[in-house]
């Protein structure tokens, strides 16, 4: 299992829930998306309406559910959580939509996992609230249409570009969550330790916020672990050389890559010249799906400027070569 994972264990989700944000103003970064939302929710409210829906995209574990609960918090209302492929059928939308009461939020996680089907049915409820659905089959077959209580759509997904554009239109709002900064994070770290009991000073809390890609759920995955070789080998007490040692032995590196990162960056180096090369090839190479690398591994070593993307396919930076300290080869001349 990989530590770094942005991805959420199930026993980790009930750990997480106790450390999760309540309220925008203890949602931690992210300025320009908490100004806004803080503003639109405002005057959703001030007018008795249901806010209008909202697309939160971003890799894993910048806080997509977190901000949708959020959402339903401020606004008062209730919240109801599907996903993307846990609609399998138009009647499985169909059934949450007819249970949301005025204003309430319904969450899709992984919207850009939708059928065309189900999709066919969200369009309409979207934008008219109305529930448009065919029952029976063959001569049979009639379609009912039900009026639906005005209510907030909340989806979200790892990239924007995954959702059809008659999906992505009907978005009013549409949000993108950045990686964190190491402030932001030691943060989050900070507030993660002293809700849950945790004796850290904040050079500890840095040097884990730092190694955290940019990921408050790896965060606060790194802090429970180091918290566990604190209380065995420190007393309990974590400070810097605390953090380091157990970041090291988890063998979280400097940069706070992992061995999927290091794998990753490797591999291009040693068996593609650095690049460019196309991502099937570089998935096979290292025996992980594409979409893993896409929406899980690449995006925070782009964002660090370690790799790039180009129309040729990806490429390893200079950054990369000095990390690892391998001498990059003379470009052979043309
Ligand atoms: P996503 O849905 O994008 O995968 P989550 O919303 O589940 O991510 O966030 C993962 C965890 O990280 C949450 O349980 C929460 O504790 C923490 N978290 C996320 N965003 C923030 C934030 N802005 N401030 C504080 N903690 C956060």
């Amino acid at each position: 299992d990989r530590l770094i994972s942005a991805r959420a264990g199930d026993h980790e989700e009930v750990q997480d829930r106790a450390v999760r944000p309540a309220l925008l103003s203890e949602y931690v970064g992210q300025p320009a998306v908490r100004e806004q939302m803080d503003i639109f929710i405002s005057a959703a409210r001030g007018r008795h309406e249901a806010l209008d829906h909202v697309l939160i995209f971003g890799p894993p574990g910048l806080g997509k559910t977190t901000l949708a609960n959020i959402v339903a918090n401020e606004m008062n209302v209730s919240i109801k959580t599907t996903s993307g492929p846990v609609l399998e059928k138009a009647g499985d939308l169909a059934a949450m939509l007819t249970n949301l009461e005025e204003g309430d939020v319904l969450f899709i996680d992984e919207i850009h996992r939708l059928s065309a089907v189900v999709e066919e049915v969200l369009y309409p409820a979207m934008e008219d609230y109305q529930l448009d659905i065919m029952i029976g089959e063959g001569p049979a077959a009639r379609s009912i249409k039900l009026d639906l209580p005005p209510f907030t759509l909340v989806g979200a997904t790892t990239r924007a570009g995954l959702l059809t554009s008659p999906l992505r239109d009907r978005f009013g709002i549409v949000q993108r969550l950045e990686f964190y900064n190491t402030a932001d994070l030691t943060h989050i770290i900070e507030r993660t330790a002293r809700l849950s009991g945790v004796d850290i000073d904040k050079e500890g809390a840095y040097e884990i916020a730092r190694r955290s890609r940019g990921t408050p759920r790896i965060a606060n995955r790194l802090l429970r672990r180091v918290r566990d070789y604190a209380e065995v080998r420190a007393n309990g007490h974590i400070n810097a050389a605390t953090a380091d040692q157990a970041l090291n032995m988890l063998k979280v590196d400097s940069e706070g890559f992992d061995h999927m990162d290091r794998r990753l960056l490797l591999a291009m180096i040693e068996k593609f010249d650095g690049g460019p090369v196309g991502v099937e090839s570089l998935a096979a190479a290292i025996s992980e799906e594409r979409g893993t690398i896409e929406d899980v591994i690449e995006p925070f070593l782009i964002q660090q400027g370690f790799m790039v993307r180009t129309p040729r396919g990806r490429m390893v930076t200079s950054h990369a070569y000095l990390h690892f300290g391998i001498e990059r080869e003379a470009p052979a001349s043309e």
